[in-house]
């Protein structure tokens, strides 16, 4: 699943190459991936004009020149490509990031006036790409509980902390996922982020101290930062708006390296299922 490093990948990559660029059509094949009124459409986003590219969390949101906005979710298989004088494709990795478009997989085509197309593309359906009023999205349900963003200028160590209270008797690997604490962190940053800051994830939220919360924020800032600048932690081929493909999986410290030296100590990472995932520590740096 897309976390926030690779939905933040795609907003850069389209902040770049779509804004200014006024919409001609859009093409669906099943309204699951775009449950929009035709009239709205014709209305709202033909002739438009792209104004900018958001994120909030894990979703998307392409403003338009109308006042109306295309709420993007990649959900599991989701990706953005676009296609023109560059390329560019993030999100889910696979091959239609770089092969012939549209594919099986294209839920939604967007073509612009100068014959550029961005395409949706989410194999299992899943994801969605709905217009509405600008004004209209911060109402949306998922806006209104989510958490703050974890990497904005804004957002410190006290507030991090303060937000994990309610929380007291839940793991802490259970509380860094719950989306209503802080935005978008999936299990491989909860993971990396745990390690950093020799936190056990099952050790209850209550029990640690301001200096462990402390060392956490500045762990989780540091490795969601890192996959951004890599492009996202996916390890399969996938261009970002540069043409590279996302390596942060290459800096992993624990994450999917059972078996192997955790690089502060040496001694053998282990996996185990906590707050039910697939869970990484080095037993010796991570105590319970
Ligand atoms: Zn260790």
């Amino acid at each position: 699943m897309p976390e926030l490093p690779e939905v933040e990948t795609v907003r850069r990559g389209l902040q770049a190459l779509i804004v200014g660029r006024t919409l001609r059509s859009a093409e669906h094949d099943t309204p699951k991936s775009f449950p929009n009124a035709a009239e709205d459409v014709q209305a709202f986003l033909v002739g438009a004009k792209v104004v900018a590219v958001r994120r909030r969390a894990k979703v998307l949101m392409i403003d338009l020149s109308t006042s109306y906005t295309l709420v993007i979710h990649l959900k599991m298989t989701g990706q953005m490509v676009f296609r023109g004088e560059a390329v560019f494709g993030a999100g889910h990795p696979n091959d239609s990031l770089i092969g012939e478009l549209p594919d099986r997989s294209t839920r939604v085509t967007l073509t612009f006036t100068d014959d550029t197309h961005l395409y949706f593309n989410d194999q299992r359906k899943f994801g969605w790409m709905k217009l509405m009023p600008t004004l209209e999205v911060p109402n949306i349900d998922f806006m209104k509980k989510v958490g703050p963003e974890p990497l904005d200028a804004d957002f410190t160590a006290e507030e991090f902390a303060e937000r994990f209270k309610r929380r007291a008797k839940t793991s802490i690997k259970a509380a860094l996922l719950d989306q209503t604490v802080v935005a978008g962190v999936g299990n491989i940053y909860a993971d990396e982020s745990l390690w950093g800051a020799k936190i056990h994830p099952q050790r209850l939220v209550g029990a640690l101290t301001a200096k462990e919360f402390a060392a956490l924020y500045t762990e989780l800032r540091a490795v969601m930062n890192l996959a951004i600048e890599k492009g996202g932690s996916t390890d399969k081929n996938y261009v970002n708006a540069e043409g590279k493909r996302g390596s942060y999986m290459d800096f992993a410290r624990v994450f999917r390296r059972e078996g192997k030296a955790c690089p502060r100590c040496g001694t053998t990472i282990i996996k185990f299922k906590a707050a039910g995932r697939g869970t990484h520590i080095c037993p010796y740096c991570q105590v319970l």
